[in-house]
Formats: structure tokens, C-alpha cells, sequence
């Protein structure tokens, strides 16, 4: 399964937040293809679409979609030379597909900052330069071995080594190599690099209780902004505190706590939602009087592959696919309406499912 590592220096929050998601915790019962694991918390993805179907449908389960968070500790200057915990560390970015970043943009006095004092660019420097410096050598071990044929014309290897030098040069310059501009070609070589830096990347500013209303006043995150932009990435601004009080609410009481503290959507719904889209995941959804239910699929997958995600029969077995967009299904007000109006389309192997999407599978078993 894709999952989104939290990592951040110590004492930003990241423990808090991670306790929140936990807390907020999904049926693991059902999502079988998460994982089991202390340092992994399963998240369901908030769907307004999810509950308008559900108040179409009628039906007598909803099961919204899910995916993971797993929290990355053990962040210490140093770690790029393998001092430590600090291989470890990188070894579980390593296995992560996306990165959410957690800064400290709180003040409070009694709670020590490793450096002295709160200055998030810094902070974001020093695991960004880990990152840089692993990735440096993963690079240069690779140039290593390709400089030679690429000097005897080897096209293959010229065209290696091209990409090679342009991310050792954006290395040099302490810049991700998610910030490199490559062609399709390049992109595709730099992929087979695993590069830690080539993850996407979202800034969780973590700011006061007191702030959390109005940032304006908060030049931290004014800063995390800039430097987010910069490179491109985002910036979700949450405090960790009420994250994990609102994560120990259900239901009402939540939407109760939420009101009186003026917020429209918690900050972990928001990071919930920026992460799914930052790891390249669509919903489609499945509509029956037994369930209502949301799926994921990376963006761009066909038919028959979206109903191997309900179960490999699906997929092996696909006729077709009964396909009617959510704004469609909406604005007909029934799915018998929808299919009266002709909004319902009968798709084959090669259409690709649209975010939204309502299907009905049709398969041989
Ligand atoms: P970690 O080391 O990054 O996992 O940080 P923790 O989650 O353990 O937090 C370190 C300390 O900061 C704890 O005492 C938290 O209660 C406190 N803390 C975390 N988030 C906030 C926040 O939003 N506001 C304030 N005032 N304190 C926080």
C-alpha cells in the first residue's frame, strides 16, 4: 500500500500528530491491505461525495476509502554519514512514496527546541541537507560506473550521465532533486534512481493554539510558505494539540468542538486530503443498497485494473464497466434517473476511471 512518511525534527510535534492519526483510527478490518504496524496509523480520505451518495443510496454500510501515514523518527544532523539511527532513518524513506514534513512554528517556552530556538527554514534545511547529501552519493556512486562507456559514446550512458550531472550540480546547490527540470526521458532515468529527494514533499506547519484561527500574524509560516513555493510543494497549517483532542471526539461532539472553535475542516482532514493527492490517488466509488463505497486508484488507471482493486475476480473477469460521473449521478437525483437521462455509459478495457466515477462492474466469474 502507499503510504506518506511524517518526518520533522524532534520536539516539532510530529509524535502529537501522529497520535492523532492513530487516534482518529480506522477499522483496520477493513482495509486488509494496510499494515499492521505501531509505526503505522491507517486514515479514511473525508469525502463529502461519500455522504451525498450515501443520503442517494440509502444504503446500509458506507466504507469510505483509506490509506497510510507512517511515522519516521530517529532524525538527527549526521544522518547521511550513517551515524547511528540516522541509516535507519533513511532506509524508511526510502520505502515511503510521498513525505509530509512537519515544522515547528510554535512558540512555548517549555518546550526546548534541539537548536535553541524556532526557526522552521532552518529546521526544514537540516533534514532537507540529510536527504541531499544521501542522495549526493547515490549519484556519484552512479557516475561512478557510467562515466567511462558514457566518454566512449555509449548513447545509453551519455544520456545517464547527462541526468546524472544535472542532479549532482542541484545537489551541490543544496536543492531537491524534485526541483530539477527533466524531460519525460530524463524523468524516467532519474526515477530508476530512487532518489529520497525526488519524493513529493508537503510542509505541515505546526503552529499555537491561540494562532491557529489567524496565521496572519505568524511570519513562521509566512516563511514555510515562501520557501514551499519555492520548490513547489505545499503547506498545511495545523496545531498538534487540537488535532489529538478533536481525534478523541466522535461524531457530534466532534462537529460541536469544531464549531465552537470556528474551524470548518480539522487540520488532519486536510492533511489527510493533500497527502492522497500528493501521493497521485483518484476515488472512485461503488453504489449498491448493501454498501456505498469508496476505492483508490492512482490517477490514470483503466478499467479492468480499478476493479482488481475490489477483488483480483474482478479484474481477471472484466466485461465491462457501468460508469456514471458523480455530477451526473447528482444532478439526475437516482441512478435510474441518471441512466433514463443516458448519463450512464458502458466503458471497455481501455477507459480510464475519472475521479468520481461511480461504477457497476460487469464480469465473468
Ligand atoms: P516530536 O518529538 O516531534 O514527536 O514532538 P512531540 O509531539 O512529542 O511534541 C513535543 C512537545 O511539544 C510535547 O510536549 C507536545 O505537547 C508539544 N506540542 C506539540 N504540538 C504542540 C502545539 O501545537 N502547541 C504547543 N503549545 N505544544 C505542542
Amino acid at each position: 500500500a502507499l503510504t506518506t512518511g511524517i518526518v520533522g525534527l524532534p520536539n516539532v510535534g510530529k509524535s502529537t500528530l501522529f497520535n492523532a492519526i492513530t487516534q482518529a483510527g480506522a477499522e483496520s478490518a477493513n482495509y486488509p491491505f494496510c499494515t499492521i504496524d505501531p509505526n503505522v496509523g491507517i486514515v479514511e480520505v473525508p469525502d463529502h461525495r461519500l455522504d451525498k451518495l450515501t443520503e442517494m443510496v440509502e444504503p446500509h454500510k458506507t466504507v469510505p476509502t483509506a490509506f497510510e501515514f507512517t511515522d519516521i523518527a530517529g532524525i538527527v544532523e549526521g544522518a547521511s554519514k550513517g551515524e547511528g539511527l540516522g541509516n535507519k532513518f533513511l532506509s524508511h524513506i526510502r520505502q515511503v512514496d510521498a513525505i509530509s514534513h512537519v515544522v515547528r512554528c510554535f512558540q512555548d517556552d517549555n518546550i526546548t527546541h534541539v537548536s535553541g530556538s524556532v526557526d522552521p527554514i532552518r529546521d526544514i534545511q537540516v533534514i532537507n541537507l540529510e536527504l541531499i547529501l544521501a542522495d549526493l552519493e547515490t549519484v556519484e556512486k552512479r557516475i561512478g560506473r557510467v562515466e567511462k562507456m558514457a566518454r566512449q559514446k555509449d548513447k545509453e550512458a551519455m544520456a545517464e550521465f547527462e541526468v546524472l550531472d544535472k542532479l549532482r550540480t542541484a545537489f551541490e546547490e543544496e536543492m531537491p532533486a524534485r526541483s530539477v527540470e527533466l524531460t519525460k526521458e530524463q524523468m524516467k532515468i532519474a526515477k530508476g534512481l530512487h532518489l529520497l529527494t525526488m519524493k513529493p514533499v508537503l510542509y505541515v506547519a505546526n503552529v499555537s493554539e491561540d494562532e491557529l484561527l489567524d496565521v496572519s500574524g505568524n511570519e513562521y509560516v509566512q516563511k514555510v510558505r515562501e520557501f514551499a513555493a519555492g520548490e513547489g510543494s505545499e503547506v498545511i497549517v495545523v496545531c498538534a494539540k487540537i488535532e489529538s483532542e478533536i481525534a478523541e471526539l466522535d461524531g457530534e461532539e466532534r462537529e460541536e468542538f469544531l464549531n465552537e472553535l470556528g474551524i470548518e475542516e480539522s487540520g488532519l482532514d486536510q492533511l489527510i486530503k493533500a497527502a492522497y493527492k500528493l501521493l497521485g490517488l483518484e476515488t472512485y466509488f461503488t453504489a449498491g443498497k448493501q454498501e456505498v463505497r469508496a476505492w483508490t486508484i492512482h490517477s490514470g488507471t483503466k478499467a479492468p485494473q480499478a476493479a482488481g482493486v475490489i477483488h483480483t475476480d474482478f479484474e481477471r473477469g472484466f466485461i465491462r464497466a457501468e460508469v456514471v460521473a458523480y455530477d451526473d449521478l447528482i444532478a439526475a437525483g437516482s441512478m435510474s434517473a441518471a441512466k433514463d437521462n443516458g448519463k450512464v455509459r458502458l466503458e471497455g478495457k481501455e477507459y480510464i476511471v475519472q475521479d468520481g466515477d461511480i461504477i457497476h462492474f460487469r464480469f465473468n466469474v
